[in-house]
């Protein structure tokens, strides 16, 4: 999952109506929670829902009021695949093994999976952690709990 600033500003800015002020603040909490190595959700104040990624609108009842949380970064490996032809800015990272996980909220996360294919399994307990290999960007990795 890539996490690029100017994408993600492009999506809140498009969606929600907030005062620039306002979005300025919630960008920059996801972004000290990525610095931080913590995942980041958007916790619904109208009915309290926790959605991960952050999202501008509640999934479930619609509201706008909205504030980035930080999300535990635990969780346990649905299923997995191994990518052999990446799109041009993962060429490099060939092959890759990439992960649905689902965190202990229940929400579920995509990611790079850093551990050996031969030692995955449904039901593995995995950590997130990010790296930042490219500037501006940072991944998520799944790696063993
Ligand atoms: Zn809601």
């Amino acid at each position: 999952m890539d996490l690029d600033r100017p994408l993600f500003a492009t999506f809140w800015n498009g969606v929600i109506d907030l005062e620039h002020d306002s979005i300025n603040r919630v960008i920059e909490k996801y972004e000290r929670l990525i610095e931080e190595g913590k995942i980041s959700g958007s916790k619904c104040h109208a009915c309290t829902r926790i959605m991960v990624p952050p999202r501008p609108v509640c999934r479930t009842c619609g509201s706008t009021d909205i504030e980035v949380v930080e999300v535990e970064g635990q969780g346990r490996l649905l299923t997995w695949t191994t990518i052999y032809v990446g799109p041009p800015s993962y060429e490099n990272n060939v092959p890759y093994t990439v992960g649905i996980v689902e965190l202990t909220n229940g929400e579920r996360l995509t990611g790079i999976v850093d551990i050996p294919v031969s030692e995955l399994k449904y039901d593995l307990p995995v950590t997130a952690a990010f790296d930042d290999e490219r500037q501006g960007a940072a991944r998520l990795r799944w790696k063993k709990a």
